[in-house]
């Protein structure tokens, strides 16, 4: 396999059908985002593509479901093994593919991708079934899990392999076959890690994977009838067309969507963890992941200070060649993206904000070779009204807000103004009101005094329009199993 990091011919990618590489006979342009050039052509799959792998998928699930957990987990941890073993590889390629730094995708991406190998191959030892008995009619009930069969994943390109992973593991843990289409702007680690699926001797047929775009290779998996299950992980937008197009089959859906994610900040907060984090939140992987935070509500009375203290430390997050490690951020994935979240700094202005840092008021040294990247450095904005699209709309890049708030319910009300769910930090060292807080706060996730601490055990998701279902140990196990109630008279 060549390694795609080194590649400086143009990477051919193929289809992973039924256990082999398939050719695919139309492509689709990828880029590499800190030079902006294209580096790759990923298979244009569609409908037939599509057919081939569900047909592969439902012939290997009989013998992949009747396996025991512990002959599955085996598998599974055989694939984590190999991903531990070439992270620097995968590392770098994610980067070259996606635009993050190398030091992100070796500290994070791809050793959480093995890791959710590791978590579900052990997770899948561990579930019991519900069990109780009503002696007044001499019956005992018990529960049983089964899994639903082949499984559709449709993951985003924020977060490429950690993100596919994180539903494959599930899926054939549980005992479904697959059919995944991973993002077409960021498909390299995938199809990478068809070649270790083979080696560490995951059947053919169990997991396929069809490249293409959303609206052709996506929507035929979505709407495909023989695939009951769909997994999703991408904005509110595409999940509402994948709801509507599976309805006539009344697919399981899990939708895993955007955020708007809040911080709110209270006087009596750690301000040196609080700003060391929350520069963090706001612009890890460029600000694009579904959990940074993008609205900082900040307590009147230490309002000045913070903003003067986070300003300088957003100023101090670099920006520039995904392979120096002195860099925090890399390029964001698209010129299009890029232009997008742009487009907010320039409204943001417009509407009479101020920008403090980042985009129109620091100026990037990029080396020659990235400048025709995408990059934008780290940028705080303020005097933003809560009503505008700046504070409403999920941006996705490396931009944040501040605002005021004077109490408790304020910072409630302001925090919940938007019609996301997703994930929230609170900051304060009172304990009472931490735990108000999270219960006040519409979000799926709630992290008091810090940020993505995550225990996979427990479930993942957003509210609103950021999701509907849980992702995690138990959570993933009921979602891509079907329980049935036995009743046993005695
Ligand atoms: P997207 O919705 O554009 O694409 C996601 C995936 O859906 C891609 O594979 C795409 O090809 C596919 N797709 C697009 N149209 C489709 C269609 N009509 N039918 C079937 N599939 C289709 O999202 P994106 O731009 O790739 O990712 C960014 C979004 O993902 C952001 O909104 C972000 O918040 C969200 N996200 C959410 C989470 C989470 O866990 N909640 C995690 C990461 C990213």
């Amino acid at each position: 396999m060549p390694n795609p990091s080194e590649q400086s011919s143009c990477l051919v990618l193929e289809n992973f059908i039924g256990g082999k590489f398939v050719p695919c006979r139309t492509h689709i342009d990828s880029y590499d985002p800190s030079v902006g050039e294209v580096y790759c052509r990923v298979p244009d799959s569609g409908a037939p593509e599509v057919e081939a792998a569900v047909a592969a998928a439902k012939e290997a699930f009989p013998g992949w479901s009747a396996r025991s957990p512990e002959q599955r987990a085996q598998v599974l941890n055989k694939l984590a093994d190999l991903l531990d073993a070439n992270v620097e590889e995968f590392a770098q390629a994610e980067s070259r593919d996606q635009g993050k730094t190398v030091t992100f995708a070796r500290t994070v991406d791809i050793p959480r991708s093995a890791y959710n190998f590791h978590f579900f191959a052990s997770s899948l030892l561990h579930h019991t079934n519900d069990c109780s008995q009503t002696d007044h009619m001499g019956c005992l009930h018990y529960t049983i899990r089964c899994p639903v069969g082949v499984a559709g994943l449709i993951s985003p390109w924020n977060l490429p392999l950690y993100l596919l992973t994180w539903k494959i593991a599930p899926a054939i843990a549980a005992g479904n076959t697959v059919v995944a289409k991973p993002s077409e702007m960021t498909s390299v680690t995938a199809w990478m890690m068809c070649k270790l699926m083979q080696q560490a001797g995951v059947p053919p047929g169990v997991v396929n994977i069809v490249f293409g775009t959303g609206p052709k290779a996506g929507d035929a998996l979505v709407s495909h009838p023989d695939v009951p299950l769909v997994s999703f992980t991408g904005s509110t937008a595409t999940a509402q067309c994948i709801t509507e197009r599976s309805a006539p089959y009344c697919k399981k859906l899990s939708l895993e969507l955007g955020g708007k994610n809040p911080a709110i900040i209270f006087a009596d907060a750690d301000l040196d963890r609080c700003i060391e984090t929350t520069v963090r939140s706001s612009f890890s992987n460029q600000g694009e992941i579904c959990l940074c935070t993008s609205r900082i509500y900040v307590e009147g009375s230490i309002y000045s200070e913070f903003l003067e203290r986070f300003v300088a430390a957003a100023k101090k997050w670099k920006t520039g060649a995904p392979s120096d490690p002195g860099n925090d951020n890399g390029a964001l994935i698209s010129k299009e993206h890029l232009e997008k979240v742009r487009s907010f700094v320039a409204l943001a202005k417009s509407e009479g904000g101020t920008v403090h840092c980042g985009e129109g008021v620091d100026q990037l040294h990029l080396p020659e070779r990235n400048a025709k990247g995408y990059f934008m450095p780290a940028t705080v904005i303020s005097g933003i009204s809560d009503s505008s699209r700046v504070m409403q709309e999920e941006i996705f890049g490396p931009v944040t807000c501040v605002s005021p708030f004077d109490s408790e319910e304020e910072a409630v009300s302001k925090g919940n103004g938007v019609r996301y769910g997703l994930a929230a930090t609170v900051w304060s060292q009172d304990v009472g009101k931490v735990h108000r807080m999270a219960r006040k706060i519409q979000a799926g996730l709630v992290w008091t005094n810090c940020w993505l601490v995550r225990d996979l055990n427990l479930p993942f998701g957003g509210m609103k329009n950021s999701g509907v279902g849980r992702e995690g140990g138990k959570d993933s196990y009921h979602f891509f199993t079907e329980v049935k109630t036995v009743t046993v008279k005695h």
